[in-house]
């Protein structure tokens, strides 16, 4: 059985106001089965049902934090499981997505890089994150018009799988989301942000996980940031703000005694000159053996006004989640086997 949500809508089964009409089923009225179809003959619904599945989870379950965010967990067919965060804030309902069971990129802070790389999802598993989102929030799919790339996973190692859900984000007949309202982040990876700079007709936001304006801190936390320096992450976002005109947000995770002194400020003003740049500093979410602190926020305050003071367009991103172990870099799965599958 082919998983449905895996095709662009361009590549879905049936012509013209048939295509229509199951797409509209699948991304308009988000529906969990062919029967629920009713303007598709009983026929049509049951070929389709021979051929596709419609979700990609066996099982789907919910931890509600506090401040209104909600951890999605899911377990997919093969038994391995991820996680998906809605934050309802605001005037926005946004949606974190994971594009990986687990990550290789292996930053030393984050907690879903200590569990290992499992698997890349497909694109109809990505991209039912958003229906599963939808369905147990009570919401239409296209609802939830804000999302980051920004659950488990490095978007970028998962290149084609990502780019395919993106476009099935994008798509009026799909999800139809603005392409200002989807931000990839990505631990820094200048091949993939150049690639992605190539895909004119995406043009979705970038977010780079610098955490650190020098080669030496780099290294320490990214292993990846070996292979890449500095210079070169800041070539590649040069080059995709000129290829796509788009700002391009600089990540700060903000470790105590690691990256928070005034010389990094510094140094990474000095490194944002020339680029129409936003610096988002994250007070660093705690998880049992990481080995990091958050900075204080006295120190986060004075890192903020340094770089303020040179010019640069900076937030602290107020954490949500914190208490469902939601919150970024906490995305972690508490049970075996969970990362490498159990069918
Ligand atoms: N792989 C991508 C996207 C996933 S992580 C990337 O690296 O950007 C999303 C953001 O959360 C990244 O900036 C990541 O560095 C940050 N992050 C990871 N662990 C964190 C933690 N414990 N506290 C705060 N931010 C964290």
């Amino acid at each position: 059985m082919e998983l449905l949500l895996d095709l662009h809508p361009d590549a879905y089964p049936l012509e013209g106001f048939r295509r229509r009409q199951l797409l509209d089923w699948v991304y308009g009225q988000g529906v969990g089965t062919f029967d629920a179809m009713t303007n598709l003959p009983t026929e049509l619904r049951a070929e389709l049902a021979a051929t596709y599945h419609l979700s990609p989870y066996r099982e789907i379950e919910t931890v509600r934090s506090a401040d209104g965010s909600v951890k999605y967990l899911f377990t997919l067919h093969d038994g391995r499981q991820m996680e998906a965060v809605y934050m309802p804030y605001l005037d926005r309902k946004t949606i974190c997505v994971s594009t990986m069971v687990g990550c290789p990129a292996k930053c030393a802070f984050c907690a879903t890089g200590a569990m290992g790389f499992g698997r890349n999802l497909t694109p109809g598993e990505i991209v039912g994150q958003i229906l599963a989102v939808a369905g147990g929030e009570g919401l239409e799919p296209r609802e939830l018009r804000n999302l980051v790339f920004m659950g488990m996973g490095e978007p970028l190692l998962n290149y084609t799988n990502t780019m395919t859900a993106a476009r099935i984000l994008l798509h009026p007949l799909a999800l139809g989301m603005s392409k200002r309202r989807v931000t990839l982040s990505t631990v820094g990876l200048p091949k993939g942000i150049r690639q992605l700079a190539a895909e004119d007709d995406l043009g979705i936001k970038l977010a780079i996980s610098l955490h650190a304006p020098d080669d030496v801190t780099r290294n320490t936390i990214i292993p990846t940031g070996h292979r890449n320096s500095v210079a070169e992450i800041m070539d590649a976002a040069r080059e995709y703000q000129a290829a796509t005109g788009r700002r391009v947000t600089f990540e700060y995770a903000m470790l105590r005694g690691v990256n928070d002194h005034p010389w990094q400020a510094e140094e990474l003003a000095g490194l944002l000159r020339g680029l129409v740049s936003h610096v988002n500093l994250i007070p660093m979410n705690p998880w049992e053996g990481s080995g990091f602190e958050s900075s204080s926020e006295e120190q986060i305050q004075t890192f903020y006004d340094a770089l303020e003071a040179r010019g640069i367009d900076v937030s602290v991103r107020r954490s949500r989640g914190k208490d469902a172990g939601a919150a970024c870099g906490q995305l972690a799965l508490k049970r075996p086997g969970a990362v490498a599958g159990s069918a």
